[in-house]
């Protein structure tokens, strides 16, 4: 990436941070399939987490490259309740991000719990702003298909980053997703 480019995309960051930094807010619309689809990509947490998981599940490559994700789309469709929602999203961004810069490597059983419980506040988080039943469904695999995407990018960004030899990119991604906890922490 030449250094203007970065410097754009740095810039547009800074910008748009302040407004899109909570997907787990209600915001205002609500329709189903579509919302649920668009509600992800509309949060900086969500978005951060969420690539966070894929370019941690690339970095551990193997079993863990599939299985990771799966495991969090599986529990996050649960809907299972626990407290503290805000913060342990505000959490999932801050911890994802420093295990994908320091490129911490678990045994799938750990780093699959590890993902099984933040997906358990992001999925009781969106659950809750699901709009009224009648369209929860549709909104639902609308989300669960934007996570996967998500995850799916964050993969794909982590293995070809890892066949170009630039590794430190991915650490240095994982580095920004933190620094959005810290940011999310403070705001
Ligand atoms: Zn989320």
């Amino acid at each position: 990436m030449s250094q203007s480019t970065l410097m754009r995309w740095s810039v547009m960051f800074g910008l748009l941070l302040p407004s899109f930094a909570y997907a787990h807010v209600g915001i205002g619309e609500h329709g189903g399939f579509l919302h649920g689809l668009m509600h992800p990509a509309s949060g900086l947490d969500h978005v951060c987490a969420m690539l966070a998981v894929g370019l941690w599940a690339a970095q551990m490559g193997g079993r863990s490259m599939w299985a990771v994700p799966l495991t969090f789309v599986g529990v996050m469709a649960l809907g299972i309740g626990l407290p503290f929602v805000e913060q342990g999203i505000v959490l999932s961004v801050l911890l994802l991000g420093v295990l994908v810069a320091a490129s911490v490597r678990l045994p799938l059983w750990l780093s699959g719990s590890v993902v099984g419980l933040f997906a358990l506040w992001h999925g009781h988080a969106h659950g809750a702003e699901m709009p009224e039943p009648a369209s929860g469904m549709a909104y639902a695999l609308g989300f669960m298909l934007a996570t996967a995407s998500l995850h799916a990018a964050g993969i794909a960004f982590g293995l070809g980053m890892q066949r170009l030899s630039h590794k430190r990119l991915v650490h240095a991604a994982g580095a920004g997703i933190a620094l959005c906890g810290v940011y999310l922490a403070v705001a």
